[in-house]
């Protein structure tokens, strides 16, 4: 593929899930209830252009590792580790589960995004300095194009999210747009 040449273009959905995004969850990031309707709307543009969403999903083991780090949230199997009924997958959608901040970490990430002959990502989701950050650097680090929806991610606090986003257009070359840039790009694929 020549530099400039856009590959085929997904949407990924990062860790909107019950545990990080409920009023009282474990690890709530209540500004993450602010970006669920531009992410909606995203998805809803993708499926009408048939592009690919997928959901990239936190999903531990008991007793996993990243609980040296973090309290226990997103057991498998459990509601805290479903996606938010708002956002809830379709027929369709892709769902990749992960243990670690990364999506590509130990996941079919890459191999999924190879098949559907994806060059394009479009990052949501939380947290911006976390999971969406490693992420992002991941895709980078393998040669994706980033675009980072900066009203459709967030984080604990203004600053830290938008330190993430710094360092990602500096770092890993993300285009960092608003929703409608977003869905713009979506409806010219
Ligand atoms: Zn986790």
């Amino acid at each position: 593929m020549l530099p400039n040449e856009k590959g085929k273009i997904a949407v990924l959905v990062i860790d909107m899930l019950n545990d990080f995004v409920k009023p009282g969850a474990i690890l709530e990031v209540p500004a993450a209830r602010n970006i669920i309707d531009n992410i909606k709307k995203l998805i809803q543009v993708a499926h009408e252009k048939r592009i690919p969403v997928i959901y990239v999903c936190d999903s531990h083991r008991k007793g996993d590792k990243e609980f040296e780090a973090w309290p226990p949230h997103a057991l498998e199997g459990t509601h805290g580790a479903e996606v938010i009924e708002e956002l809830a997958p379709q027929r369709g959608d892709i769902i990749v589960r992960k243990r670690r901040y990364s999506g590509f970490f130990e996941t079919d990430l890459d191999l999924t995004l190879r098949e559907l002959k994806i060059q394009t990502l479009i990052l949501t989701g939380i947290l911006t300095d976390i999971c969406v950050f490693f992420t992002a650097v991941d895709a980078f680090y393998r040669g994706y194009e980033i675009y980072i929806v900066s009203d459709g991610t967030a984080s604990i606090d203004e600053k830290r999210h938008n330190d993430a986003l710094e360092k990602l257009r500096m770092l890993a070359r993300a285009k960092v747009v608003k929703t409608e840039e977003a869905i713009n790009l979506l409806k010219k694929v």
